[in-house]
Order: structure tokens, then C-alpha cells, then sequence
């Protein structure tokens, strides 16, 4: 059963409309145009001091394979101090690099190679809360007033309890409201109408909460002053309150958004909010069609196996799915957020399932997907490892938070595991014994890798490759390029839309399904089909119209004219 929306509402999300009076955003710095983005978990990627967690130092050592595949930008989970309940999303000192992850020195130089090889790296912002572990958080549960008696969100006292409060053995007389897990206090970034009953509750101008904005602009700055290319902000539609309609945290936002414009021109703003046609309007430059709030990512992805699980998706060879909620959903965002931002569909993240996962698991349906999510419309988003093929690595013991015990016990480790990058001990992630890693590497011995990748020119690592650069260098396939699905209703195999820039055109035709499928479209005047990547599609004419002819689990892009 899918649980995105009770995740939903866990975050504190909606669906209603918003009363936020729009301000017009541009899409950000123009590098967003092209660019393609690789999100990298950085305990999972490469450990160069052989303790059996990745880190800056080996994403460094890296950063000419990402290069060589396209990459222009890097966006990496957090990396500052933390006590790791929940992967560091519980930061302790934003202002500190996690030492398992190395220190200043080693993010400049990080910031200074991808710079040299014309890629940024983006940072996670975690927005809405902090750990329990953060001074901050101690000095707020002190008796004792003090800066930070309103940096969290308190009750009066300890024989109160509202929902999503929590109880603990603090001096302070009072329970406070968690974020995500108890671990993670909200920040106060105040209540819209608060409720006088409810004494917890401070406006969204009382000093705390103009304190907390304060200091978020402060976060930002340091790291940006550091060079950083900009954050990816998690959870950010949760920061303020009682905001059913959510204006007041889009307003924060687009001040959020200003005044980082001004100060970094090329910086970029990412939200974890999965409402595009919110965040975009407040001012983010991208946000994704993921998996909660805005339905129709799991409708394409989600399959029985991993993390959320569905029993039915578009992406099955059993071609029992339909692409009819994504579209719905995915032109509607499009459409109410055209020139001013990006949305994206990611490969993956480090909260769901990947692409490979249960019955999806074959170099070509994973084909057919990549082919999917590198031709249409937004800013391409891979999750490491998606481009070789790994997969979700099923039934393994939860490691720092990453069992969801909310929503039915589901594990995100399973796509958290280490990168693959040969053959040898540990898959040539780390010199660690095996035992000492981080998560444990695929223990299938013909698990895909970046060496074997490489050098095989029909793998799905050249395949990717291979799909990036024709992105790149095709205006009518990329970023900003128009998109217009043509599927009648009732007819879900294969999927076909037009991508589209000035006078340049192409057709794309993806066949997820395990037979062959085929679909006639009426009026369709281009008359010849000029294949640029294609496996065993057929575009014949076929009246006013055309015939297509997808062999099983295939895809087709061609230019038209
Ligand atoms: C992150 C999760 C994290 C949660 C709490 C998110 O949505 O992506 O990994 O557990 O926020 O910070």
C-alpha cells in the first residue's frame, strides 16, 4: 500500500490552494538551463581514510568520473555535526563539518576541483529543526530564560501534551514539538493566527521567530561566503506553523529568496517541498515530483519491492500501470510554474526505493526509465549509483534512522548503500574491513560497477552518458524545452510526447511494458523520423497520422520533420 499521503500530512503538507500573493521569480541563474544534477550520499560514495564511511576527500577523488558523465552539479546530503539519528538530517552545529566527513579545509578543496572541472556542489539545509543533541536545543531546556528560550516550540508545562509534542527529563517545565522523529525539535519559525489557548504557539513576528529567520540567513551565508553553489532545503514547507494554505511560509520564503538573490546572483535555491507550483512560486528555483504530496511519482515507480511499495506502476513489464496521474500532475505543475523554475523527477533519493528495485531489475526496463526521466522536461536529477544500475538492496538492519517506524517499519538503507566502483574488497569503496562499513556493499557478486560500466560501451552507465550529452546538446531535448504528451486516455503503451524548442521537434516513445505495444495518432503531420537513439521503435505513416511499433521494453527518440 502506498503511504504518500500519510507522509503528507506527517510533514504537514496540503493540497488547498494558497492565498500567498505571487511574486514574479525568474528560473534562477542561467548555468540551471543546462544543467544535469547528481545527488551524492556522501557516507555511501567514496572513503579515502579507510574507516568505512565515505568523504569529502574521496568525493574529490571522484569528481572526474562525474565529470566524464555529464554531471554539471552535485547536491549532497548533509554533512555537518551531527549524532546521526537520523543520517545527520539531526544537525548539532551548522556551522561544523561532521569530522567522519573531514573540515573546512577539505570542503574548499572539494569546492575549489568540482569548480575546475565546471561543476557546483550544492548543500542540504536542514530548515525545520535541529538535533536534541544541539546546543541550542540544550540552552532552550534550560529553567533559566535565556538567547535560545524560544529557538523551539514549548508548552507552558510538562502536564501538557499536545500531539507531535514531546516529554523528556528537561529542567524546563514544558514538552516540545518535534519536526520528524522525537530526535529533531521543530525550529520556531512561529504560528500563523496563533491560538491563545495554546501558549506554545508565538506569531510568526514574535522575537523568536524572527530570531530563527536570522539565523537561517546566517547559515546560509557562511557556506556561501565558503564558495558552496547553494542548498537543497529539506522539509522546507514545514517551517511555519498552523499555515493550512501555506502563505505564510511561501512568504517566507520569497524574502528568503530575494535577499539570497541579491547577495548570491548565482546561487540556487532547491526545495524538498514536492509542490513545485507552491515552492516555485515562492521562489524556489526547482523542486521535485516525488514521492509525497503531489501524487504521480509513485504511480510511475513504486513497485512492490523497496522502501514505498505499490502493487501496481507505469515502470513494470507487466504494462498493468498507467502514466495518466503523473501527467495530469506533472503538465499541471508545468504549467503554474512556466519561466519561473524547474521541476524536477528524480532517479531516486535517499528516502525511496531505486530505480532498480524487485521486479525491476534488468539493464533494459532500467533503460527505458532513464530514458524516460532524461528526455523529459526540468532539471535531470540522478541518484548516485542509479546510472549502473543499483539496486535497492532489500531486508538489511536499519542503520541510523533509516527505519521508518510512522510509517509501517519501511527501511531507506537499502538505497543508501555503497557506491560500486569495481570489482575488488568492498566493491572499491573503501579499504575498510568489510565489517566496519558504513552499510554492507551488494553482496551479489555480479553486482554492476563503474570499472566493468566503463568499459562496455552498451551498459547503462554509457547509456546515461551517451543520453546526457544528446540532452545537452539538443535545445528541443532539454531543460526548458516544451513537452506535450499524446496519449488518449484509455492508451497507457507505449508513452509518446513531443519535446519541442523553436522550430526543432522530437518524438519520444517509451515502452516499459514486457511485450510489444503499439499506438496510432491521428493527425500527426511530420513525415520523416530521424532516429537518434532509439532500440527497435518503428514510426511508419499511417494515414493523416502515424503508426508506432515499440518492441518489448524499448524506447525511441527521434528528430522530426
Ligand atoms: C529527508 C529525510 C529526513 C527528513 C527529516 C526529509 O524529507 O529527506 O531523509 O529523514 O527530512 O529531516
Amino acid at each position: 500500500m502506498i503511504r504518500f499521503f500519510s507522509i503528507a500530512c506527517f510533514l504537514g503538507i496540503s493540497i488547498f490552494q494558497n492565498t500567498y500573493a505571487q511574486q514574479q521569480f525568474s528560473a534562477g541563474p542561467s548555468w540551471l538551463k543546462q544543467a544535469t544534477f547528481y545527488q551524492l550520499y556522501p557516507q555511501s560514495f567514496k572513503d579515502s581514510d579507510g574507516d568505512g564511511v565515505g568523504d569529502l576527500n574521496g568525493i574529490v577523488q571522484k569528481l572526474d568520473y562525474l565529470q566524464n558523465l555529464g554531471i554539471t552539479a552535485i547536491w549532497m546530503n548533509p554533512i555537518f555535526e551531527s549524532p546521526f539519528f537520523d543520517a545527520g538530517y539531526d544537525v548539532a552545529d551548522y556551522y561544523k563539518i561532521a569530522p567522519r566527513y573531514g573540515n573546512e579545509s577539505n570542503l574548499r578543496k572539494l569546492i575549489e576541483e568540482a569548480h575546475k572541472r565546471n561543476i557546483k556542489l550544492v548543500l542540504d539545509l536542514v530548515a525545520g529543526h535541529t538535533s536534541d543533541q544541539h546546543p541550542w536545543f540544550k540552552a532552550s531546556a534550560q529553567k533559566k530564560k535565556n538567547e535560545f528560550t524560544d529557538r523551539y516550540i514549548w508548552t507552558k508545562s510538562k502536564s501538557i501534551l499536545p500531539e507531535k509534542f514531546v516529554a523528556g527529563n528537561f529542567e524546563r517545565n514544558g514538552n516540545y514539538l518535534k519536526n520528524f522523529f522525537d530526535c529533531q525539535p521543530a525550529l520556531n519559525f512561529g504560528y500563523v493566527n496563533p491560538n491563545p489557548k495554546n501558549k506554545w504557539e508565538q506569531s510568526i513576528s514574535s522575537p523568536g521567530a524572527v530570531a530563527m529567520r536570522q539565523e537561517l540567513k546566517k547559515i546560509i551565508a557562511y557556506w556561501m561566503d565558503m564558495g558552496v553553489d547553494g542548498f537543497r532545503v529539506d522539509m522546507a514547507s514545514s517551517l511555519i506553523k498552523n499555515d493550512a494554505d501555506f502563505a505564510a511560509t511561501m512568504q517566507l520564503w520569497a524574502e528568503m529568496r530575494n535577499w539570497f538573490q541579491d547577495k548570491y546572483p548565482q546561487g540556487v535555491l532547491i526545495a524538498e517541498w514536492s509542490n513545485p507550483a507552491q515552492s516555485i512560486n515562492a521562489g524556489f528555483m526547482i523542486d521535485f515530483m516525488m514521492h509525497f504530496n503531489v501524487p504521480g511519482f509513485p504511480s510511475m515507480f513504486f513497485n512492490k519491492g523497496g522502501v514505498f511499495t505499490r502493487d501496481t506502476c507505469f515502470f513494470s513489464t507487466d504494462a498493468n500501470g498507467s502514466a495518466d496521474e503523473f501527467i495530469k500532475n506533472y503538465t499541471d505543475q508545468l504549467e503554474s510554474t512556466k519561466g519561473k523554475g524547474y521541476v524536477s523527477v528524480a532517479t531516486a533519493n535517499h528516502d525511496i526505493s531505486r530505480l532498480n528495485c524487485g521486479s525491476r531489475n534488468t539493464d533494459e526496463q532500467l533503460k527505458v526509465a532513464l530514458a524516460f526521466l532524461l528526455t523529459i522536461k526540468g532539471i535531470p536529477f540522478i541518484y548516485y549509483g542509479d546510472e549502473i544500475g543499483m539496486r535497492y538492496l532489500p531486508d538489511l538492519p536499519g542503520k541510523e534512522g533509516s527505519i521508518l517506524t510512522n510509517f509501517g517499519n519501511v527501511n531507506r538503507a537499502g538505497t543508501r548503500t555503497p557506491m560500486q566502483w569495481d570489482a575488488s574488497a568492498n566493491a572499491g569503496f573503501s579499504t575498510a574491513d568489510a565489517d566496519k562499513l558504513y552499510l554492507p556493499v551488494d553482496p551479489n557478486e555480479t553486482f554492476p560497477n563503474v570499472a566493468a560500466e566503463q568499459s562496455n560501451p552498451s551498459s547503462l552507465f554509457n547509456f546515461t552518458k551517451n543520453l546526457l550529452a544528446l540532452r545537452k546538446t539538443t535545445a528541443g531535448l532539454g531543460n526548458e524545452a516544451d513537452i506535450e504528451f499524446l496519449n488518449p486516455a484509455d492508451k497507457s503503451y507505449p508513452l509518446v510526447y513531443i519535446r519541442s524548442s523553436g522550430t526543432e521537434k522530437y518524438l519520444v516513445v517509451i515502452n516499459p511494458s514486457g511485450k510489444q505495444e503499439s499506438i496510432v495518432l491521428n493527425n500527426f503531420h511530420s513525415t520523416t523520423f530521424t532516429p537518434l537513439l532509439v532500440d527497435k521503435v518503428v514510426c511508419k505513416k499511417d494515414g493523416n497520422g502515424i503508426k508506432i511499433i515499440a518492441d518489448k521494453t524499448t524506447y525511441g527518440i527521434f528528430k522530426l520533420n
